[in-house]
């Protein structure tokens, strides 16, 4: 048969292992909820797939970066869910993003005044979370910014509709992967006071501004949510264990009882003998020690698979490890197979359950799991396995 698409390097996403995470995620999580984040793509996992798969599976709060994807998100699942999105700039357009009821996360003492404003244009009550800096340094209002803010809303709750409802409060870790730091409990314990502080303006505001005692608290990402006891807050913003990686250096997925949901598929296109002292691909960085074999298999960087993997990364074939030769070039791969038993047309596990883990190739490259499947790029094919 043939395969109309062109396609050469898919990425098989496993719908019912995502399903399966998500649920066994919440369990460990309860009574706190899960909110699951979709942000770049889902991970680079396809952003509809996942979306869709998850909210065939019952769940409802999901999260991303950018407006623009909040946007996408709404457009797929429609009016029934809750999408947060907490990064934008000063020009971003936030009357669309309310006009779609994006709740927003805020960063800056400026935006609730903007929030506001874009509340009244559109007709419809802003839905904010106010995210704390609680030591990240990153994203969220510093600890000035937090006080400031707070005055600015104990005023906006005198008027007798501020077009503004505190729906949460938010933060974000800074080494949540790694448990015996200090200064997670740090972070925590200003969250609390912060958390404190609003409460007593949204009491003060007696319900103009939002009820205190229905806020979503959320602080933790996949490594807080799968290591601190007791659990901070009363949600969880969970990415990269929702998609079966292990945020945890010392547990890989198995260990957290998760199934990683991509595998990332080539097959061979061509084979070749190869006689001793042959060089292999751009730079010949690699030279045959003795005769071989090369199998050719699509996937390069233009799929997002790291150059900087080149003459470290291995492959799968026919449930065997090979090493991939010479240079990882814009579209393909050299794969010393030598003896090995391949044919042309094989399939290749370049990552997956089969294959080389994200950990894996994150070893390769330099860089981390998160990275590895966020960059896989546009030309790959997302399908459901
Ligand atoms: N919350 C925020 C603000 C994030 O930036 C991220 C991702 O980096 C997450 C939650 C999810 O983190 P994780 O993928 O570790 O679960």
């Amino acid at each position: 048969s043939t395969d109309s698409s062109g396609a050469l390097v898919k990425a098989e996403i496993d719908v019912t292992a995502l399903q399966a995470n998500a649920a066994a995620l919440a369990e460990r999580l309860a009574p706190a909820r899960l909110k699951c984040v979709l942000k770049a793509n889902a991970y680079g996992h396809g952003v509809d797939i996942v979306a869709r798969g998850l909210f065939a599976a019952g769940w409802r709060d999901f999260c991303v970066a950018t407006i623009g994807e909040a946007l996408h998100l709404r457009e797929i699942l429609g009016s029934g869910v809750t999408i947060i999105a907490w990064l934008y700039g000063p020009t971003t357009d936030l009357d669309s993003a309310l006009a779609a009821h994006i709740e927003l996360g805020v960063s800056t003492v400026a935006s609730i005044d903007r929030l506001r404003q874009a509340a009244e244009r559109t007709h419809t009550t802003a839905r904010l979370h106010l995210k704390a800096d609680t030591g990240l340094g990153r994203n969220g209002l510093a600890p000035a910014d937090w006080a400031l803010a707070l005055d600015q809303l104990r005023t906006l709750g005198d008027e007798p509709d501020p077009c503004i409802e505190i729906v949460g409060i938010m933060s974000h870790y800074a080494v949540a992967d790694e448990p015996e730091r200090g200064e997670t409990a740090q972070q925590t314990h200003i969250f609390d006071l912060a958390h404190r502080e609003l409460n007593a303006v949204l009491d003060d505001a007696e319900g103009r501004l939002g009820e205190s005692d229905r806020l979503d608290v959320h602080i933790a990402n996949s490594p807080a949510a799968l290591t601190l006891s007791p659990f901070p807050g009363t949600c969880a913003r969970v990415g990269l264990s929702l998609y079966g990686l292990s945020p945890l250096e010392d547990q890989d997925s198995t260990d957290l009882g998760l199934t990683p949901v991509l595998r990332l598929v080539s097959q061979v296109v061509n084979l070749k003998d190869i006689p001793a002292g042959h060089g292999a691909s751009y730079g010949l960085t690699f030279t045959a020690a003795a005769n071989t074999r090369f199998a050719l298999v699509p996937g390069g960087y233009g799929d997002g698979i790291p150059r900087t993997a080149s003459n470290r990364a291995e492959v799968s074939i026919r449930g065997t490890r090979y090493p991939v030769v010479g240079r990882i070039a814009m579209d393909q791969m050299i794969v010393e197979v030598g003896a090995g038993e391949v044919a042309i047309g094989d399939e290749v596990v370049l990552l997956g359950p089969d294959g080389p883990s994200a950990a894996e190739w994150g070893d390769w490259a330099d860089t981390i799991n998160y990275e590895i499947v966020t960059r896989i790029s546009e030309r790959v094919e997302r399908v459901e396995a």
